[in-house]
Parts: structure tokens; sequence; C-alpha cells
């Protein structure tokens, strides 16, 4: 039985089971089932971050974890991962102000936008985050007047032969033949640039990027180098696969990069590795459940002999269903647009007609945008009965909105005993 299926079927065994009681003293607000007749709602596994964290020492024995806040800033999460022990990927003011209230250290903080608001940077300054990236000129001048003292990583754009779910170099990483410009430029400031980083794109779909674009890293870092830069880290960014359904396995991942690593920068370099993991934290962690709240039976659309789309059931014709679910692409599904992520469906009720039908799944809004999955084979459903996505922890509920007042789903956290 699936994780989700036992948490509706067996409501009281899963609180004791998953020791939901633990997390029930701690955040009162876990209250809840009886209140959860049809909201949509999200489960965390909280073990399974400690099991990925665990994965990382193991397989990335050199690389310090700075977890990147944007991919999921609840602040569970933040204060399991500070507990754990990985460092912080910030982007913003509120990102660096939610991680220090934890009580991390700022030595244990990036501050990796390439192009930031000047207060963010004064902010920055005024609670000593010194290590923050950058990838054009512009940023250098803001930086020398607001926090010279700053350790600087220069982003770098990586090679761009590979597939990814999403191509962050279209936005940031300044190309490596035009490094050795803003190397100089930073050495004229007086500025301290410390290291190199990049980013091979969120949701890497080939493993060679990493390697190529450590490599391309490796060229940067020796010109820092010559002009008299004390270069001293390596950020290796983000791009980790996170989902169980993820095109490479972190495995892969580890065995290539830790190549690179060893061969471009060694142990004996004493270069410090960190990175920049999101989605690899988290995806996998967290399983978005939503109720079918309306229905509606459709004919399919069948095209005549000209090519035009006539609506009609005859005798032969199955029907098609329009399904609306309380959350949608105004909500956590707003990874379908901004994440450019696919989702799959399961259901929970087992026992049904094995009969499947042409179905299109729409979110709650009044927006026809809000679509979900479109021709998707699903047996009949019936309203009430709860559909659950796996998968769903990375860019899903950071970037949800409640537009035309849908409440955002609530989390509800629980954690095996043996991974506690
Ligand atoms: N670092 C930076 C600068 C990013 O922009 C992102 C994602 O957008 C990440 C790290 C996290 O990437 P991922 O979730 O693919 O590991």
């Amino acid at each position: 039985m699936s994780r989700i299926t036992s948490a509706y079927h067996q409501i009281d065994t899963l609180y004791h089971h998953f020791h939901l009681a633990l997390f029930c003293s701690v955040f009162p607000q876990i209250k809840f089932y009886q209140k959860l007749k049809e909201d949509a709602f999200f489960i965390g596994d909280l073990g399974d971050i400690i099991s990925k964290y665990k994965t990382w020492c193991e397989l990335l024995p050199r690389i310090e974890p700075f977890y990147a806040v944007k991919c999921n800033p609840d602040p569970v999460i933040l204060q399991l991962l500070a507990h754990l022990g990985t460092s912080f990927d910030c982007a913003s003011k509120d990102e660096i102000e939610s991680v220090l209230k934890l009580g991390v250290s700022p030595t244990r903080i990036v501050y990796a936008n390439p192009c930031k608001q000047k207060s963010f940077i004064r902010y920055a300054a005024k609670h000593k985050v010194k290590m923050m990236t950058f990838d054009n000129e512009v940023e250098l001048d803001k930086i020398k007047l607001l926090y010279p003292d700053a350790h600087l990583i220069i982003r770098i754009l990586p090679p761009s032969n590979f597939k990814v779910q999403c191509d962050l170099g279209l936005k940031f990483g300044c190309h490596p033949n035009k490094a050795i410009d803003l190397l100089e430029k930073a050495k004229f400031l007086g500025l301290n640039v410390k290291g190199v980083s990049f980013h091979v794109g969120s949701g890497a779909e080939e493993v060679e990027a990493f390697s190529a674009a450590v490599k391309e890293a490796y060229n940067v870092f020796q010109m820092g180098l010559e002009l008299g830069h004390d270069m001293t880290i390596l950020d290796v960014g983000g791009g980790f696969p996170g989902q169980k359904t993820a095109p490479i396995c972190f495995e892969e991942v580890a065995m290539v990069l830790n190549e690179a690593l060893d061969e471009y920068f060694p142990p004996e370099s004493g270069v410090r590795i960190i990175a920049e993991p999101g989605r690899y934290f988290v995806a996998s962690a967290f399983t978005l459940t939503a109720n079918v709240i309306a229905k509606r039976m459709v004919s399919r659309d069948n095209k005549n002999a000209d090519g035009c789309v006539e609506q009609c059931v005859g005798k032969d014709d199955e029907p098609a269903y329009m399904y609306y679910l309380n959350d949608g692409v105004y909500g956590s599904f707003n990874c379908l647009l901004f994440d450019h992520s696919h989702v799959a469906p399961s259901l929970l009720k087992t026992t049904r007609n094995k009969i499947e039908f042409t179905s299109s799944v729409w979110g709650p809004t009044c927006d026809s945008i809000d679509l979900i999955l479109e021709d998707y084979l699903l047996p009949e459903l019936h309203v009430g009965e709860w559909i659950y996505f796996e998968d769903m922890g990375a860019y899903t509920m950071c970037a949800s909105s409640t537009f035309n007042g849908m409440p955002k789903p609530k989390c509800f956290f629980y954690c095996q005993e043996d991974q506690w």
C-alpha cells in the first residue's frame, strides 16, 4: 500500500505508526484529519529528506551542500536541514533572514543571486553574509560600494549542449571567454574573488553536464589565480535529480562529478567544494493530495472528413470526462508552467471499474489555463474522491498563489521513528 493510501485509510495507525505526535507537539496546527474532509493537502516525509542527506554525505563526501531555499522554504524543512548540518543558498533578503533566524551562522550562507537589490546587499553586509555570486560588471560596482569585503564567486555559463528541464543559462552566468574581463575588473576594484560557480540547469537530464562544467570552471579558476585572486572555492551549483521519476540518477551524477573533481580539483588542491542542491533534497519527500470537487461528462471531439471538429456522441462513442480538483496551476501545479514539470496522478480508491476514459483534469479557478492533465486515460472518478501526486516537493508550494480565493494546501509532516 502506498504511503498516501495508508495515510487515508488508517488515520489512527498513521498517527501512531509515523509518530505524528512528535510533530503535533511542535506544530499544534496538526490537529488535523477531522478538518481534512476535502481540502487539498501535502504530506511531507521528513525521513526522506534525512535519507537524502545521508546519501549525499556518502556519495559526495567532498561537497558541502548549501540547500537552495527557493526550492521549498517551508520552515520545517529549513529547521531539519539546519539541524542535520547543511548550509544554505539564499536568493534574497527574506531567505537570508529566515535562515539566520534559525540560528545558522552567516558563514553557512551563500547569497547565490548574481543580480542583487542594493538594500539586500546592505542587509547581507550588516549580517556578515560574505559569500555571494556575481556575473557582470555592474554588480561588481555595486558590491564595491556596499560590501567591499564580500567574498565573491564568479558564476559562469556551463556548456549549453546538455538537456535540462530549466535552462538557467538564459538569464545568468558570464561566458567563460568574458570571465577574464570581470576578474580583472574585480582586481582593479580591490575586490576579493574567492571562487567560481556554475549551475548546469535545474533538473539536469545528462550527467556529463556536471563534468563538462567542472572542466570549464577549472579554466576560469586558473585565470583567477594568475591574476592574483585568492581562489579557494568551487561551487558546483544545483541541478541534482530529486524525484523518483528523474531521468538521471543521483548515484550516476555523484560518480561523474567525483571523477571530474578528482581530476581538476583533487583533495590536495585544498579547494573547498560547495553545491546548491534544491530539488534533490525535497522533490520526492512530498505528496500532494487533491479532491475531485466537480465533474462533467462531455462528448469526445471527433474530426470529420474535412478536418473540422464536431461534437458527437453516437452509440459507439465513449464519453470523455472533465474533472475539477481543488488545487491547480495557480496553486501547487504552478510547476507545470514555471518548472516545466510533468505530473502523474494516482488514485486512492482501488476497487473500481477497469474501463478507462479520455479525461482532462482542471484546477479550481475560473481560468481555462488552469489545466493539469489533458487527454489522460482514467477510470471514471466521482466527486469527493482523492487523487494524489507524488514527487511534488520542489518548486510547487513556494510559487503558488491564492488566485480566485483558493486556499493553499496545508502541509503535514511525518517521520518514521527509525529515521528520525
Ligand atoms: N542555485 C541557484 C542559483 C538556482 O537558481 C537554483 C534554482 O533555480 C538552485 C541553486 C537550485 O537548483 P536545483 O533545484 O535544480 O538543485
